[in-house]
């Protein structure tokens, strides 16, 4: 399913559903088009959080920031955006966009119910009943709606609401402290969720409850393993002393390679012009071990699919891109030409040494400083002895 360039993908789980359907409709002894019925509200309610979804995505669109798909679980959808906007009033707007088309929904069903004297409204004491009369479906809408709209103002993370308090802090302090702020406030309202869910014996609201506390926190740790590394680049944090082979190098001399000590992966260079044109991996030398080919060239062994970025990429931009990549692993670059490795070992060892970064960064700016000044005393005159007459 596509609609404006966007994919929308239902998620194998959302069989059950139709399964949940199928089960209410026999259990309680429903007629056929009494099931049909549960159906279309059913499907209904999911149009307004595929519609819910789409208000995010088009809003990022606005801001230049691509939508991979959207995702539909039968407990709600994802839009999984490509990136996160670092502009706190562009995460504003694409976060509260999703639940104002909610509210848009909520009010039209409203004004429908309210100029037809709530003739539509549901008579049926059982909850099921709105489900299985066409007449009960304008309060449906409007009762979903509104419900959507408010569950995802939560101001905790993952829902809507915990970006917004996001952003709003964000307008005043630091990504990260607004990350973490958000992220406690989200685990405070949790925590009465689940005291409020178990004083009332509502089992499903202390998993809900259980689940916001736990994700909450999570988008602190995320948050936290990619952002601060302020004024680094990959110049200042690369492996220069890094192994290259030919893809035409046997492929028994990265094995030999590895097992004297050596990395977990290699970069090969084309032979022509020496720009990393693949890489391999441990497993891939303990599959040509098995295989016997010993003398087959490295090229019928490497990914040609590999990371390459220039050197002065701020490190930032890396460390969002791994977050999502077991064993990454990129190639540096300077006029296209690799001067380095960048590995997940290398990021993780970064990340323990946060606490260290800003005194670093501040005694190499004071050495780069005063090397400055003292190459400016050196050379006093840019004047070239030869060009005198
Ligand atoms: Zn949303």
């Amino acid at each position: 399913m596509r609609f404006q360039g966007i994919a929308v993908k239902l998620h194998w789980s959302f069989l059950l559903i139709f399964i949940w359907i199928g089960y209410v409709g026999i259990s309680r002894g429903l007629s056929l088009t009494e099931t049909i019925y549960l159906g279309i509200a059913v499907l209904g309610m999911f149009g307004f959080v595929v519609m819910h979804e789409y208000g995010h995505a088009l809003t990022a669109r606005h801001f230049g920031i691509k939508t991979r798909d959207i995702i539909l679980l039968p407990i709600g959808g994802v839009a999984r955006l490509e990136k996160m906007p670092r502009n706190p009033w562009q995460e504003f707007a694409i976060a509260i966009a999703g639940p104002l088309v909610n509210l848009f929904w909520a009010g039209v069903f409203w004004l429908a119910l309210y100029y037809s004297q709530f003739e539509f409204r549901a008579s049926g004491e059982d909850a099921l009943g709105s489900f299985l009369n066409p007449k009960g479906l304008p309060f449906l809408f409007f009762a979903m709606n509104l419900s959507l709209f408010l569950f995802n103002l939560l101001p905790a993370f993952p829902m809507d609401g915990g970006r917004i308090l996001r952003a709003l802090l964000a307008l005043r302090m630091g990504y990260e402290q607004a990350t973490l702020w958000a992220a406690r406030i989200g685990q405070v309202m949790a925590m009465l969720f689940i005291f409020y869910s178990v004083m009332t014996y509502n089992i499903i609201l202390t998993f809900i409850g259980i689940f916001i506390f736990y994700t909450a926190g999570l988008e602190y740790e995320i948050v936290r393993r990619i952002t601060g590394y302020h004024g680094l680049t990959l110049k200042d944090i690369m492996r220069t002393d890094f192994i290259t082979f030919k893809g035409s190098d046997p492929i028994s001399a990265p094995i030999e390679r590895y097992f004297r000590g050596g990395a977990h992966s290699y970069i090969i260079t084309d032979s022509i012009n020496g720009r990393p044109s693949g890489v391999i991996r441990r497993e891939d030398l303990f599959e040509a071990l098995q295989s016997g080919r010993w003398d087959s060239p490295i090229s019928d062994w490497m990914h040609t699919a590999v990371f390459t970025f220039d050197q002065d990429t701020p490190v930032n931009a890396i460390t969002e891109k791994a977050a999502g990549i077991s064993d990454f692993f990129a190639a540096v670059t300077a006029d296209s030409h690799i001067v380095g490795i960048i590995d997940d070992t290398i990021l993780y060892r970064l990340y323990k040494l946060k606490p260290f970064l800003p005194l670093y960064l501040k005694m190499r700016k004071d050495l780069s400083n005063r090397s400055l000044q003292s190459s400016s005393s050196q050379t006093p005159t840019h004047e070239n002895p030869s060009s005198t007459p």
